[in-house]
């Protein structure tokens, strides 16, 4: 799990780099979606840090507390909650391969529909986390490794960051400007897809 360490703290270095850029894109909202996400982060940074813990499901769960308990906004929650699912996911044979993968993803995915009370195409994070979430069900994952299926999952989560651009917010801040979020990215998407995209860059060092 010492590998857990390293890709974790290496998503978190990319986050806490489009700090500035996130809090940007959250033009539509109140502009601290970057804030939020860093202060997180750091959180769970320290968390990871002060436990020497090698078990996967007790890693996911001090993310997720630290995220639950240093991050105010709508995305603290939820992304607490997906760590937190995924979590309780593991088993005790867990690994990071394609189908441990697509067990916690499914299990983030649920997490967040029902905090959320959200579905794709409401313009939030999950317009990212469910293509990704989809590339490891066995249907596209057939006879690919992780990587392969991060390749696609790097793919999906970029057109589903585009697509958020192009429809209204329906939950969240967003929300009370609806139609008028049409044109911008949503940044909870675009974190949730810079995590997708250094994971990948992470496995390919
Ligand atoms: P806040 O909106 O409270 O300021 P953040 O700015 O940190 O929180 O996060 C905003 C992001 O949270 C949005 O861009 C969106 O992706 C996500 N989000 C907001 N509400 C929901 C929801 N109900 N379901 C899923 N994601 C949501
Ligand atoms: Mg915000």
């Amino acid at each position: 799990m010492t590998r857990f360490r390293e890709a974790f703290s290496y998503i978190a270095t990319e986050i806490i780099k489009n700090r500035d850029f996130l809090n940007q894109l959250d033009v539509i909202g109140d502009g601290d979606h970057g804030t939020n996400m860093s202060r997180g982060f750091k959180a769970a940074l320290e968390a990871l840090d002060e436990s020497e813990s090698e078990n996967p499901q007790e890693l996911l769960h001090l993310v997720g507390v630290a995220f639950a308990e240093n991050i105010g906004g709508a995305s603290g929650p939820l992304y607490a909650t997906a760590f937190l699912r995924a979590s309780s996911a593991c088993t005790e044979d867990t690994k990071f391969n394609v189908s441990g993968v697509e067990r916690l993803l499914q299990a983030a995915v649920h997490g967040i529909e029902k905090r959320g009370r959200v579905q794709c195409g409401a313009k939030t994070m999950l317009d990212v986390i469910y293509p990704v979430y989809q590339c490891f069900l066995p249907e596209q994952s057939a006879d690919k490794t992780l990587y392969q299926c991060l390749q696609m999952a790097v793919k999906a989560a970029k057109e589903g960051v585009d697509y958020t651009a192009t429809i209204p917010a329906t939950k969240g801040r967003a929300a009370y400007i609806g139609e008028r979020s049409i044109g911008h990215t949503d940044p909870g998407a675009m974190s949730s897809f810079i995590m997708v995209c250094a994971l990948f860059d992470f496995l390919k060092l």
